[in-house]
């Protein structure tokens, strides 16, 4: 099955790889393979995937991640789905 993709390049998600230590939670925590260790740090490797939810940077130790969970673009689409509502996120753009 697809895997289900929200807008291109409105996502929150930042991660630093210099504050990485490879700890290797937030793979593990990401419910949509968003992320992914390689040679011992993390790295974003399907960044449209990432549904905002907040776990990666819930769980990182050091802080290298940051998302702005449950606002956005891609939480207005969700809640939007789920209420049959029309999408309003007030970023001003015409995308949602
Ligand atoms: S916010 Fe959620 S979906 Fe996005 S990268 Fe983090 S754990 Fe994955
Ligand atoms: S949880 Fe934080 S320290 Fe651990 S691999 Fe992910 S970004 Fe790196």
């Amino acid at each position: 099955m697809k895997k289900m993709r929200y807008l291109d390049n409105v996502v929150t998600l930042r991660l630093d790889e210099a504050t990485c230590i490879g700890c290797g939670m937030c793979p593990r925590v990401c419910p949509h393979g968003v992320l992914e260790l390689f040679d011992g740090k993390a790295r974003i490797v399907e960044r449209d995937l990432c549904m905002e939810c907040g776990a990666c940077a819930r769980n990182c130790q050091v802080e290298a991640l940051s998302v702005k969970a449950g606002v956005g673009c891609a939480s207005a689409i969700i809640h939007s789905w789920l209420t049959g509502e029309e999408p309003s996120c007030d970023c001003g753009g015409s995308s949602c």
